[in-house]
Formats: C-alpha cells, structure tokens, sequence
C-alpha cells in the first residue's frame, strides 16, 4: 500500500519536472528568434504562439491524463484493500479466486441471474411457460370466456372512463402531407368546435407532427381555444412525441430526438408536459421506449400490439397492468406503469369489451347510411328511449366482462380507429349517443356503473387513487414484447428488415445529425469566445443552420413512425421520407461544411460565407434519394489538396480514411506536425475483374482527437513511392483476364488454388474457402481459435393459392426453410493484401461480400469488418440471408440489442415456428459459451435470429410479390442497390465458471462497445479547393483528452429561442449516457479509460477547454418543469451504468 502511494508521488513529481523543463526550452526556443522584418514576422510570430499555445495544450492534456492514471491507480488500491480484507475475514476464498480483477473494474456489470420467484417476472420466462397452441375462446376468439355473478361491483362501482381517440399515421398509404390536407387538419378543425361545444366531450392526440402543422394554419383565436381545451382537460397530448415511434427497428438516439421534438413543441406553443404514452399500433413494444418516457417525466402508458397469447396469459393472470421495469435495473426507479390493451385491436369492436360483433354496435360512426360497416352483420342502432334500456344493459355486460381482467373496477375504454372524427357528423352520432348512454348509466345507481368520456389522465388518476385505497400494487415486469404476432402463426419479423435501403439511410441521417448538433453547438461557443461579447460572428448564416438542423431533426423523428423506418408504407410515400432524409442529410452537410471553414481558420477574419461557392465539400455524395454514397475523384498535383476530417465521436480514434485520387502514388502529410502519413493505394474495381485506369483508392489512418476537425495534405507522389495492394484472384473454372498497368494481380494455379486463403494482422487471423472466398475460422492473438462460416441463404414464401404469404410486415417462409445460396456462376474472389488493410471480396451474382482486416493497433484492428452490396431485384418472393455458422456452443440462447440501447436475452423455441424466432436487431447481437463471445456489431437494422447453437443470422433484403393483408394492400418491390456493414468480433472471456442459463442481464463487451460507436458515427470527410491561396487552417481539437470510454456524448444540441423562434439559443442540451459494460470478456489488462468509480464527476474536468457557465440537471426532452435546480460548480451526480441524463448547459 505504501510502495503505491510512493509509486503515484514518484510519477507525479516525474511529470512535473518534464513539464518544467518543456515550458523553460519553450521560453528559450522564444527568446533565441532574432528579430525579423515586416509582415512575415507577424505571420511568423502569430504561428509560434499558436504552436506554442498548442503545446501547452498538449501537455495539459497529459497532465489530464496522468491525474486520471492516478485515481485508476487508487481505484485499483481501494479495489485490492476490499479483496485482502475479505480473504482475511475468510470468506469463501474459493469464490473469490474465481473473480479475476477485472470483475472488479468500475461500471463493468456481471451478470445478473433474475430468477423466477423474484418479485419481478421476465417475459422470457412467461414465452417458456406459454404452449401456443392457439385455441378458440369462443366470441374472444383469442381468448376464454369470462362470467361474472352481478354483485362484483356493489361495493365499488365500476368507474368507466371512454376515452375518444383518432390514430393518425404520419404517412402510411398518402404522404404525411396528403393525409394532412385530405383528413388530419378537418379532424383538429372539428375537434375544435366539437369539444368546446360541450365540457364533457374529451379527446387525446398524440402525434406532434400533424398538431403543429395544424398548429402554423389556425389563426391566434383558435389557438386560444386550443389552450382552454388543454387546460380544462378536455384535450390531453398523449406520449407528445413528434410520431408514435416504431420500437423495433429505431435507435435510441432518434426515439429521444423525436420524443425531444415533440416535447420542445409542446412546452413551446401549449405549456404542457405530457404525463402519459400512448402507443397503440407499433408492431411490438420495447423497453429502451419505457425507460425514455420515464425520463422524460411520464408515469403512465398504453400499448397494444402484444402477441395474441401473452396478452390472454396476462389477462388470466390480471397482470394487463403492470409496472414495467428495465431488467438491468434492480431499484424501482425506471418503474412505469403500464396498461396493456387486452383485445385483438385497437378499434371500437375490439376496445369495449370482449365480443366484437357487440361492440361494433356501439361504434356510432358505423350506423346504417354510413361508410363504414360492422362485419359480424349487427349493425348499430341509435340510442332512442324506446332502446336504450336494453343497449345499455348489452353495453354494460361488456364493460363488466372487460373489467375483470384487470384487478381494479377503473375501466378504460378507447373509442376511436385510424383516421376518425373527420365529418364533423361523426362526432356528432358518437358522442351524442354515449352521453344518452351515460345519462342512463348515471341515473341507474342499481347497475354500479358511474360513466363518463376522459382521458388518459383521468384514467390513470382514477386507476391510482383506487389502488392506493384498495392497498393494492401493480405486479413488476422486465423484458419486451418482440416478436408480435396478431393471429395464428403469423408473426410480424418481416418488417425488421423491409426496405433495408431505407433504414440504412436512417441511419446515415442520424449520424449525420448527431454530428452537426455537437459541431454546431461548439461552433456557437467557440464563436461566443472569439468574439469575447458573448455575440456570434455577423457572417456566418447562423439562423439559417440553425433552421436546417431544426429540418433535419423534424425529418428524422417523422422517418421513426411507425409505418416509416419499418418499410410498410406506399412506394410513393417511401419515396417522400426518402427525400426528406436525403435533403436532409444535405443540408446538415451545409452546416457541418461551414461550421468546420469558421473553426479550421487560424484567421477568422477570413471567413465569408458564399452558399452557391462553400469552402469545403463532401468526400462522399448521395447524388438522389435512392443512390448510395459515392466518393468524389480528387485530382493531384504539386500543390497540396487538403482534406478535413472530423471525428464525431468522443474518443481518440485511430481511423482509416479512404479519398479516391486520380493517381496510383499520393503523399499524405498531417499538416500541424508535418508528419507524413503512411498510406495505400488500392485498385478501383469498376467490374468483378476490371480495375480502372483513372481512378485510385488512397488509404491513410488518420489519428483523430475526440470531436476534433484535423487537416491533411495530399499531393501527388513520384512513382512507385507509395505502397500498393497486391491481388490474388480466385475462381473455379475459367479464370477471369485482369489487365492493370498500375497493380500486381496473380492467379493462383495448381495446388494453390486449393489452399484456403488467409490475412491476418497482428490482432487476428481468418481463413477463407479459396471457392466462394467466405470466411471459415478465426484465431485470436491469444492463440483461440473458433469456427466461424459464413454463409447465404435464401428464404421463400409459402406456395398454394390460398396460403398467406411474406409481405412487408409478415415473415411467412416455406415450409422447406432456408436454402443455400447458389449461382451458376462460381464466384470471382478477390483478396488483397496492404500495409494498411487486407481483404478479401468475393463477387456473387446477387451481392458483393468483403471481409476486411485492418492494420491497426487500437479496437479496430480487434474486429473484421464486414460489407455486403446486394441487389435482389431480378428475383421473386425471395429473402436473402447472411448466417455466421459457429462452434460456439451457445445452446437455444442468444442476445440482440433493443434500439441499441440495451442487450436481451433471447430463446429459441422449438414450439414456434421460424418466423416467430426472428428479433429485430438495431446494431448488436451476439453468442457465447463459457470460454468466448462471438459479437455482430451493425450499422444498420434488421432481423436476427439464431436457429441452432452456434448461429447467428441477419435477413438482408427481401423482394415480396404481393400485400399480406394488413393494410398496406402492396408487395415490397422496391428494392434497391442496398449496403449492409458490420463488424464481427471474437473474444475470450475468463472468470465464467459455467454457462449462463435463467434470465441473465448481460451487456456488450467494451470493445464491442467502442467498436459500435465506430461504426455508427464515422469520421466525416471534406475537401478543400486546390487553390493555392487557401487560408492557413489549423486543427480544432475541442476537448483536451477522451471522455471515459464507457460514457457516450449521445448529443449535445443547440436549444431553441424562447423568444425568437427559428434562432438558436444561449442554451444546449447535453446528453450524456453512460454504458453498462459486461466484465468476463474484459481485455487483459483491463483498459484504463473508463469512467473511475472514485472520481469526483466535474462536467468541467470532463469536457475540458470547454467551461460552462451554467449546468442544470434536466428531464431528457429538456421540459423546464423537470429542471433541477443549477449547481454553482459544474458538478454532477456520477452516472450509474445503463444511466442517460440530460443537462441544460451554457458554455462561457
Ligand atoms: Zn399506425
């Protein structure tokens, strides 16, 4: 204990004399400059103290470093100490020695066993119990009769609260516009006059889009009554996200920023908070969502698209309402109560109680001379004197029966389907005729029933005011329900990857975005501090920026609907939010490119903003909203070509950056060290085995500080001075002709052809099937080794004339299953070795697939990374799949993420079929025994599924002739040129003593961690003009050292004016969350980068040069009704693991 304390004053008092004697040879390399003459000494000395001041820099930020270093040693001291304190108490010591060191790292979580028996249930726990075998309940056809002896309700009587409701998509079969002009703004127009009619009618809206579109066409009278509609709590803003967010396939990042959007909105023109969610049509329900709300201040919700026969458990069980819990989370602090509708669906004949063919009678809007029907051929009668003794009575038996599901006698009813209350004479019959029903109800104190229309609000006010008197509290609940299935086998899997395009360019939006939020955001603060008067730079088009980064927020949350990002609208309203994100992404590029020119000058006096002429362009171009990125051919000469890169993430990376030149030799120089950059050249293949003559592919790693905009200069190199790839080309039967001047191509001939093709770095090492060039096992540094193929596969739909078939939402695959992928064609390999990566490519007919390797020594270098280019189109109802095929011994189980904020444990089940076996995976799955973890890291969504141990595989186009009669009333045709990319990792794992069965909670590795954070915010290049009177640009490097490495900047977004509305504020939102890490596969030796258990959490020590004036703890949409109160010091509570907080924070 003393050698350490010795040991951390030794290596202080060390650095302090470096330190000391760099400053006073700096001092002196100052003082020997003799004098020079002119301009170009003020341009000279201008440069030394920049250099000077980037010194100094860069030793505080070792100084930073070195503090950290040693609070990791004190950490590790304090961690020692408790383990020496328990073997001396004798513990178990043999329990002890099991846990290795690392089991001790800060924030790391082991795993956690939540057995049965535990006050909380798991649904993976209830799909084991469950034997699906879908039997007829009569007139709940799902379900089972119920009976009742009348006298139930005596004491307490039934309290019915009919909440009336319109569900209205944001695009699904017209644009969001087109159902705006055609039905959303005459629904709110008629709302209007129909609620303030009478103060008993209520209403409750959910979709944050229509209502301020709605909102920007109402004069400021009707606003008004709006207002006094909130207030008096006739109109209830339910959930207030910008969408009812699909839950499946969105990241958490958009989920939050839509769910912001909407909040924002509402507290801007409404000055209301929503209390309750309201989620009744996304295709199955996730967690990560309940945890948001949660933190954003709601305490109640409702959702209804739950597999058929987990709600009829729940509703034997009484457990439709329940307190969901995250199942990382053993306190009851992320607890939401949740009510789950019990029914089929969420319209009038499944919402008022259990047999359709009665409670369509009581939908009003379907009474004969109407458009709409009831299809169980009673039709709805109006509510004269003559009948209403016996409507009610019928009404009445509904209620009851729907009542004694639930463990308290507050009923809610909804009354509403999509796209209601469009003729103002809908409303008129539906509340005209409850009132008469309610009156009936209300003057008959003999049937126990005390009726009235409410909201969401009133409800759950009512629901918890009944069970605190009763005594009584809901059940406790972790897990999600994925996959839905609404009937019989049909289970709604296809939709976590229809139009695969789409939620790749989703994803690009979001890293897009995410990027110019925080560039944005430190551009103003930067600029705030130049100016030294807290006032912006005049030139700079900040109200412009500021209202295409409000565009592009707006773009992203409407693609989160639920009929958006899932691919199940319309080809022409798939093409309308394709444009959008598309125009958005450009747009976003606008400001990142000025952004960027302000920040890089080393004279801001030189900034002019020309919009036709930016200073700076995009390396890579979307040129439509169908085209995939194409890189820009730069062209070389004498004089340097300089390229920005800026990294968006918070940590130091080591990137490859890849420019297509028009040279086969380029030099690379970072231009603030003048250090040249080793680099590559690799081919440009315009065709399987054709390599072009113009263009070239450079490859350089860039070393890139945490949020930091470097600048390299490439020119144009003598020949042959820079490295080149070397290829092999493989294929069975008659080799292709590769002519190029510039590489040097072999064909392998004779036994060659028959070994298996290998790369390795210094991390790992695969090998290849020298026939289809696919990986077949990998051996890490550590000497384990594993198989891991890969393979295609396609998947067809069921045959037969009558047979339900795959559309957008339903999987329906035939019975034979999935097929190997075939071609008539071998495939044409390509592998190819370099000094900054190797791969290998293999060229089928249906999809390009390239398993890299990269030479690099940080997380990069520890993973493959993996591209897929697939075209389908020539085919017909069929699903092309890519499996991993693996030795690790994983048993049914596995685990994929949900909205890449948490991992699940998943269970394959023999009892269902396929499809139900398929989750959605948004960036993570994985497998693992008791000695490795093989790890699938995403950059896009889709469906994942692990038919047998050791296998693990994404769904990654599907082409479907035909509509599978949800709606849609369409095929998925529409496919495109579509990329995939991940990255796969194997990795050891050590102090598991057994498999991990039950329901255990486990997290991604860190590694893995860091390798996601890569690969869904990549470095973002630009290109300066040639010119050769470029202004001098010097790096921006706006954070001193890494923000720990299991903490994740998830945003930092400039807020809106309160007053000035379209301009930025002083005020931004910083979004901090910090990971839960798994411990057993933990590298050796632990990192030292995360965040210290025994660290005193000071934002400003985190985010240092920046300095905040002010820091307030906020709700996560950044309500002022969830504002803390401002700490004096930029202090915060440290953040638990799985923990995202939100701050409202002004830099000085
Ligand atoms: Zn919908």
């Amino acid at each position: 204990m003393k050698r350490n304390r010795v040991l951390s004053v030794l290596v202080g008092v060390v650095f302090c004399v470096a330190v000391m004697s760099l400053y006073r040879m700096l001092e002196l390399m100052q003082g020997a400059d003799p004098q020079r003459h002119g301009e170009t000494h003020d341009v000279q000395v201008d440069e030394d103290l920049t250099r000077l001041q980037q010194k100094i820099d860069r030793l505080e930020r070792l100084l930073n470093d070195n503090n950290h270093l040693v609070a990791m040693l004190r950490d590790s001291l304090l961690q020692r100490k408790a383990s020496w304190e328990r073997v001396k108490r004798g513990a178990n010591t043999s329990a002890d020695t099991s846990v290795s060191p690392v089991h001790l790292l800060p924030g790391c979580r082991l795993v956690e066993e939540t057995a049965n028996g535990a006050d909380r249930r798991q649904l993976l726990d209830v799909y084991d119990l469950l034997p699906f075998d879908n039997p007829d309940g009569g007139v709940w056809k799902q379900g089972f009769e119920i009976s009742y002896r009348g006298d139930e309700w005596n004491k307490h009587p039934l309290e019915l609260f009919l909440v009336p409701h319109s569900h209205n998509d944001p695009g699904w079969l017209k644009t969001f516009d087109g159902y705006y002009q055609d039905q959303t703004r005459h629904i709110l127009d008629n709302m209007l006059t129909k609620l303030t009619e009478d103060s008993r009618r209520k209403m409750i809206w959910a979709e944050v889009s229509y209502f301020s579109k709605w909102w920007n066409d109402i004069d400021e009278q009707k606003r008004q009554m709006v207002r006094r509609l909130v207030e008096a709590g006739q109109l209830e803003l339910v959930t207030g996200g910008w969408v009812m967010a699909d839950e499946a396939n969105s990241h958490y990042f958009a989920m939050l920023d839509q769910l912001m959007e909407g909040h924002q909105w509402l507290q801007r023109h409404l000055g209301v908070k929503p209390t309750s969610g309201w989620a009744i049509d996304p295709f199955g329900h996730s967690p990560s969502m309940t945890y948001l709300l949660k933190g954003a201040g709601l305490s109640n919700m409702v959702i209804q698209r739950v597999h058929y026969a987990v709600k009829k458990h729940f509703a034997q069980q009484q457990t439709l309402e329940f307190l969901w819990r995250q199942s990382w989370d053993s306190s009851p602090r992320s607890d939401i109560t949740c009510h789950m509708m019990p029914f089929y669906s969420y319209d009038v004949p499944h919402t008022c109680g259990p047999n359709p063919a009665v409670c369509c009678q009581f939908d009003f809007h379907r009474l004969q001379g109407r458009r709409v029907f009831c299809p169980w051929r009673v039709p709805p009668q109006p509510i004269t004197e003559q009948n209403i003794k016996e409507r009610a009575l019928l009404l009445l038996d509904q209620y009851r029966q729907k009542s004694l599901l639930f463990r308290s006698p507050v009923l809610l009813v909804p009354l509403g389907d999509d796209f209601r209350y469009v003729e103002s004479s809908e409303w008129d019959v539906q509340f005209a005729n409850y009132q008469k029903l309610f009156d009936y109800f209300n003057q008959h104190p003999e049937l126990h029933i005390k009726a009235q229309f409410g909201t969401l609000a009133d409800y759950f006010d009512a629901l918890h005011r009944r069970l605190n008197a009763a005594g009584t509290t809901l059940p406790t609940l972790g897990g999600d329900f994925f996959t839905y299935a609404d009937r019989d086998d049909h289970y709604w899997s296809g939709y976590f990857t229809s139009r695969p395009f789409y939620k790749r360019l989703d994803r690009m939006l979001e890293a897009t975005l995410r990027g110019t939020e925080i560039l944005f955001s430190l551009t103003l603060a930067e600029m705030r501090r130049f100016r030294g008067d807290g006032r912006l730079v005049e030139d700079f088009p900040i109200r412009e920026h500021f209202q295409r980064l409000m565009a592009g927020r707006r773009s992203l949350a409407l693609f989160q609907h639920h009929d958006a990002v899932t691919g199940t609208a319309r080809d022409p309203v798939v093409v309308d939010y394709g444009t959008r994100l598309f125009r958005s992404i450009l747009n976003l590029q606008q400001v990142i490119q000025s952004s960027a020119h302000w920040l890089l000058l080393l004279d801001k006096t030189q900034y002019q903003h020309d919009q036709s002429k930016p200073f700076l362009q995009m390396d890579d171009v979307i040129s439509a909203q169908d085209a995939l990125p194409q890189k820009t051919l730069l062209k070389l000469g004498d004089e340097p070509r300089s390229l920005i890169i800026f990294n968006p993430v918070e940590q130091l990376r080591s990137s490859v950056i890849s420019v297509v030149v028009d040279s086969p030799d380029a030099h690379v120089v970072e231009v603030e060290s003048g250090r040249p950059i080793a680099a590559q050249i690799s081919a440009v293949w315009v065709e399987p085995s054709r390599v072009s003559s113009e263009a070239f592919q450079l490859s350089f790693v860039a070393e890139l500080p945490p949020l930091s905009l470097v600048v390299y200069h490439v020119t144009k190199a003598p020949a042959g001075s820079t490295p080149r790839a070397r290829y092999t080309v493989h294929r069975r039967g008659n080799l292709p002709a590769v002519q190029t001047e510039h590489f040097q191509v072999s064909l392998p001939v004779g036994a060659d052809t028959e070994a298996l093709l290998s790369l390795r770095n210094k991390h790992v090492q695969i090998w290849s099937s020298p026939e289809t060039g696919l990986l077949q096992k990998l051996r890490l540094q550590s000497g384990l080794v594993h198989q891991v193929q890969v393979q295609f596969l396609w998947y067809g739909t069921r045959t037969g004339a009558n047979r339900d078939k795959s559309g957008a939402y339903l999987f329906l695959p035939g019975e034979e299953g999935a097929q190997p992928y075939s071609s008539s064609e071998p495939p044409l390999v390509r592998v190819s070795t370099g000094p900054i990566f190797s791969d290998i490519t293999s060229c089928f007919q249906h999809f390009t697939h390239t398993v890299r390797l990269y030479h690099l020594d940080g997380h990069a270098g520890k993973s493959l990374e993996i591209s897929n280019l697939v075209d389908i189109r020539s085919e017909v109802n069929r699903e092309l799949a890519m499996r991993l095929v693996s030795d690790v011994a994983s048993g049914n189980r596995f685990y994929s993420d949900l909205n890449g904020f948490q991992m699940q444990q998943r269970r394959t089940l023999a009892k269902l079929p396929l499809q139900a076996n398929f989750y959605p995976m948004s960036s993570s799955a994985f497998l693992q025994d008791s000695q490795c973890r093989l790890s699938l890291l995403a950059a896009q969504s889709q469906a994942v599924a692990s038919l047998r141990p050791g296998e693990l595989e994404v769904v990654l186009d599907r082409r479907l002739q035909q509509d599978d009669n949800r709606g849609l009333g369409q095929g998925v045709t529409d496919n495109k040129l579509t990329a995939s990319l991940y990255n796969l990792l194997l990795e050891g794992r050590r102090g598991v003593a057994q498999e991990v069965g039950g329901n255990s909670v486990e997290h991604l590795s860190l590694l893995a961690h860091l390798n996601v954070l890569s690969l869904s915010n990549p470095p973002v290049t630009m290109v300066a003009p040639t010119d050769s009177q470029l202004p001098k640009l010097r790096p921006f490097l706006p954070l001193r050292s890494s923000l720990p490495c299991d903490v994740h900047l998830l945003n930092l977004k400039t807020l809106e004016d309160a007053q000035e509305a379209g301009s930025p504020s002083q005020e931004v939102a910083l979004l901090l969350h910090r990971k839960g890490f798994d411990c057993s596969s933990t590298p050796d030796p632990p990192p030292l980068c995360v965040w210290s258990a025994h660290e005193e959490v000071n934002l400003a020590d985190l985010f240092s040069p920046l300095q905040f004036r002010s820091v307030r703890p906020s709700g996560l949409t950044l309500l002022h009704a969830d504002d803390e109160p401002e700490s004096a010091q930029p202090h915060i509570a440290p953040l638990r693991p799985m923990e995202i907080r939100a701050f409202r924070v002004q830099f000085d």
